[in-house]
């Protein structure tokens, strides 16, 4: 299992232990979505049944990510349900996140980044993932759902990250997403050599995940034999600085072993409303919302009996197997279900 279908929460041990006895002070990591605006709006988007709508007004998530650091956080993600490049905001909270001894990372389509963002991005993140969708300018205006300059916008771009990255000596990552889709599988294997010779340390195709609410239908399930094909291609393509990764098909069946979701409260959702959630997924069920940071502090909502309404709701009343194949919080659930309920025996027998 590679890193990005995997967890880290193994290195957490004290905030598991917290978190078991009903203690945690903070999530370890916060993901903010400045604003539901997208200049794109790709066809397989899971947010597009939200409207893409909504954003934090000036200066608050500047303010809340002072909080954030304040009570222990320890890595936000710039993302969410629209390009968070688009808010105002977004470039100075990345270099005010990091002064406060956050670990900071964004997820972007990339079509809008400027000269002046470069250096600062460069300096300041820890990973940044282009959600890159298309293999030509055509296919990206059409899965992408926008104009076809926008692909030459995001190669040069790219380009103009790495060269800062490289003048810089930094330690960003760099990284580029592809949904799979049966629009777009043609051009998975070039796209992947195109950004290898762009310089970025890894492209993952990723398969879509169907999701209760998405509007997209897949018209064609990519077969296995596609898969094990473009695996063996992608193979090929890697060496000691680019790796190619065919995210794993096991991840595929929304079947759980685990009734209760432990991983809830150590990635938290913050979404352009200023609601809070732990549970991505079920963003349309108010009742799985744990406060929200335009009302009150995010310690206020942390300790609140909402917030615990919220996680009760979503551990009793949602049918965990009627979920998204691969949720954020998956990989975690499984690592936290098995501490907590161990499937072998004699554990004590060390
Ligand atoms: S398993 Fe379902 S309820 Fe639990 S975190 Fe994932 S999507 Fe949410």
């Amino acid at each position: 299992m590679n890193l990005l279908d995997g967890h880290k929460i193994n290195y957490h041990t004290k905030e598991i232990s917290d978190m078991f006895e009903g203690r945690l002070e903070a999530p370890i990591y916060v993901e903010i979505s400045p604003t539901g605006i997208c200049n794109h709006k790709c066809l397989f988007c899971h947010y597009n049944y939200l409207g893409h709508e909504g954003k934090f007004k000036k200066g608050k998530i500047l303010e809340l990510v002072r909080e954030l650091a304040e009570i222990g956080v320890k890595s936000v993600v710039f993302a969410g349900n629209g390009e968070p490049t688009l808010h105002v905001d977004t470039i100075e909270a990345i270099q005010l996140a990091k002064s406060l001894g956050l670990d900071v990372a964004m997820s972007t389509n990339g079509a809008l980044l400027k000269e002046e963002h470069f250096d600062i991005l460069a300096k300041n993140l820890t990973w940044i993932r282009f959600s890159f969708n298309a293999g030509s300018e055509e296919n990206y205006a059409h899965v992408h759902q926008t104009k076809s300059d926008d692909w030459h916008k995001v190669i040069e771009n790219i380009k103009k990250l790495k060269e800062a990255k490289t003048r810089l000596k930094s330690d960003i990552t760099i990284g580029s997403q592809f949904v799979l889709i049966p629009e777009n599988k043609e051009y998975a294997l070039e796209h992947g050599q195109r950004l290898k010779d762009l310089g970025v340390d890894y492209f993952s195709v990723k398969h879509f995940y169907d999701h209760s609410h998405n509007e997209f239908e897949v018209k064609e399930v990519i077969s296995e034999e596609f898969i094990e094909s473009l695996s063996k291609e992608a193979e090929k393509l890697n060496s000691d600085n680019f790796n190619f990764l065919v995210r794993s098909t096991k991840n595929l069946s929304s079947k759980r072993v685990y009734t209760k979701c432990y991983g809830l409260e150590f990635i938290v959702f913050i979404d352009e409303n200023g609601d809070v959630y732990s549970c991505f997924s079920h963003q349309y069920d108010k009742k799985t919302i744990m406060g929200n940071v335009f009302q009150n502090s995010f310690k206020e909502i942390w300790a609140s009996v909402k917030k615990q309404e919220s996680l009760n709701h979503i551990n009793d009343c949602i049918e965990k197997n009627s979920c998204q194949p691969n949720c954020r919080h998956h990989q975690i659930n499984n690592y936290l279900w098995e501490l907590k309920n161990p499937s072998i025996e004699h554990v004590n027998f060390i």
